[in-house]
């Protein structure tokens, strides 16, 4: 039987030479997610921007190292989570994910949550809670309605603990939805 490792370096081999979905051709580096292959909790962002296209890695722009602060004060490091995203090539310009990339992109992130096997799924932004809540079979009444919740989900198979918030790039610019970011955070924290 392969192991994790070798599972996982084997999604990583296709990501690189993917052409499902036309974003292969803009791309300067595929970002297939990086952590723990053992995570309790995984995050899921929703696509590569300018320096995640850079340098391959997920959320090392501004909106990572916010995500790297949210995370350090609820005690978490990167190396004890799973970082990935629902397209793992940069839409040009950072537009919106289109329907057919989800849908030629969100097989390997079902195989790497199959892998993991994470106890808690945190989605960042519509696009990711919109998916996750999809392959859980609850109806997605829109991130601002739903961020922060915790819903108990069957997801893949799995037994999931299930929390949906806004993006981190969003929080940004807007104090009142990173305030909610990190409200959500203590949410998580007094999951985990
Ligand atoms: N935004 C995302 O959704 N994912 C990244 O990896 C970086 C920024
Ligand atoms: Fe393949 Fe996903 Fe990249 Fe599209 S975004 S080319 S499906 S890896």
């Amino acid at each position: 039987m392969l192991s994790k490792k070798e599972l996982m370096e084997e999604i990583f081999k296709e990501i690189l030479e993917c052409r499902k979905c036309g974003l292969w051709r803009s791309r300067r580096n595929p970002v297939p997610g990086e952590g723990s292959l053992d995570a309790k909790i995984m995050f899921i962002g929703e696509a590569p921007g300018y320096w995640e296209d850079v340098k391959g890695r997920p959320f090392v722009g501004a909106a990572g190292k916010l995500l790297d602060k949210l995370l350090a004060g609820v005690g978490l490091s990167r190396g004890e989570v799973f970082i990935g995203n629902i397209l793992k090539c940069r839409p040009p310009g950072n537009r919106d994910p289109r329907p057919e990339e989800v849908n030629a992109c969100t097989p390997y992130l079902d195989r790497q949550i199959r892998i993991i096997q994470p106890k808690i799924i945190v989605t960042l932004g519509r696009y990711a809670s919109a998916y996750i809540f999809s392959k859980a079979g609850i109806p997605f009444s829109g991130i601002s309605r739903v961020h922060g919740k915790v819903y108990r989900a069957d997801v893949l198979d799995l037994d999931i603990t299930l929390i949906p918030m806004y993006h981190p790039a969003v929080a940004l610019y807007n104090a009142k939805l990173k305030s909610a970011l990190e409200e959500d955070f203590r949410i998580l924290a007094a999951q985990i």
